[in-house]
């Protein structure tokens, strides 16, 4: 495995401003100091997961490429994403390939799904003259049958195939990472676990890192080895998806958790916010951002920011209630990820 990270987010705060003149009430931070690492040779499956107005969509657009980021870096194989020449940037959008939540909003009504298919073939220059049989066999790496699908309009097929085809379009492309917002979100519920189980293979068959943007717990259990929990642009709790939702430290995740069936009976659920008083709700804070939500907050809560606890050797909190534990820098969030925490084997990659 290099040392050299796959994929790295450092430090990287994305704050939005919607009037011309910088002033605090025009400034929104979307994403804090938020850190992530993919490494390279191990392929690794990680949910970003939280509400809406998290920070998970403004994470997913800054790594696509979308928007840059304030502070921090993004860097790509040690290259930073905004710094790259063209033919890194052009590498970059081959490999991290994403799958979007509405597999309808993708297509062109007009055009027939094999559409979808060949032009990114012919954008990248793949496959030259062989374009059909690779196409065929994506299809049927995700289970579709290529007589059945091709040659067909979009509004011709359901919404769980057009997903497929989705996932097999990011195959065709031999990306190293896909990065999918919500993939199932629009799909029958029946159709789910079969897509979420391609998702899976994509990363124990083929190599293929995922990260998995959701706002899910059942699903992100159930598909990755790590999550990163986010609430209001911050990262409240990171590490192993068994230890975080099996047992959360945070009173965030607590919340969150306790809103999805899990099987176990004797799990502890988490604090029912309604005990939040008024007054706590009215205080604004420039420490934790959970504060107003929070019926454990304390004093330094709402001034100090907390830093990452690494409460386990796999995972981390940020929350006072943990300052028992040492301090995690979010750029060493890494430590607490599948394939940097000592006795943990990654998937290698396929050949
Ligand atoms: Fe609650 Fe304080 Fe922990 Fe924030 S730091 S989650 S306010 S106890």
């Amino acid at each position: 495995m290099s040392a050299t990270p796959l994929l790295e987010l450092r430090n990287v705060t994305k704050v939005f401003q919607s009037g011309v003149r910088k002033t605090p009430a025009n400034m929104t931070v979307a994403l804090r100091d938020a850190s992530l690492v993919l490494p390279d040779g191990t392929a690794t499956a990680t949910a970003i997961a939280g509400e809406s107005g998290s920070g998970k969509t403004t994470m997913a657009r800054l790594l696509l490429g979308f928007i840059k980021p304030s502070e921090g870096q993004i860097l790509y194989k040690g290259v930073d994403i905004t710094k790259m020449d063209k033919a890194q940037r052009l590498a970059y959008r081959r490999e991290v390939q994403p799958i979007f939540q509405d597999p309808f909003e993708v297509y062109n009504p007009f055009y027939k799904v094999d559409h979808v298919l060949t032009t990114p073939l012919r954008n990248f220059g793949l496959y030259a003259g062989e374009e059909q049989k690779r196409i065929e066999e994506a299809l049927e790496m995700v289970g579709l049958r290529p007589k059945e699908t091709l040659g067909r309009y979009p509004h011709q097929l359901s919404g769980g195939q057009r997903q497929r085809i989705m996932v097999a379009r990011a195959l065709l492309l031999r990306p190293r990472i896909i990065m999918a917002d919500e993939p199932v979100s629009m799909v029958d519920a029946s159709l789910r676990a079969t897509i979420l189980d391609e998702l899976r293979k994509l990363v124990s068959e083929f190599g293929i890192s995922l990260l998995y943007i959701t706002h899910d717990l059942t699903t992100a259990y159930q598909v990755c080895d790590d999550i990163v929990v986010l609430y209001q642009g911050t990262v409240t709790e990171v590490g192993s998806v068994e230890k975080v939702i099996r047992d959360p430290q945070h009173p965030y995740t607590r919340l969150l958790v306790s809103s999805i069936p899990l099987p176990d009976r004797t799990q502890r659920w988490g604090e029912d916010d309604s005990a939040i008083t008024e007054e706590q709700a009215r205080r604004s804070t420039s420490g934790c951002r959970f504060a107003p939500r929070c019926a454990r907050a304390m004093e330094e809560c709402w001034t100090q920011i907390p830093p990452l606890f690494r409460v386990d050797p796999d995972r981390a909190a940020s929350c006072f209630l943990r300052k028992d534990a040492p301090v995690l820098p979010s750029e060493q969030v890494g430590q607490v990820l599948k394939v940097m925490r000592p006795g943990d084997a990654g998937n290698a990659p396929a050949a």
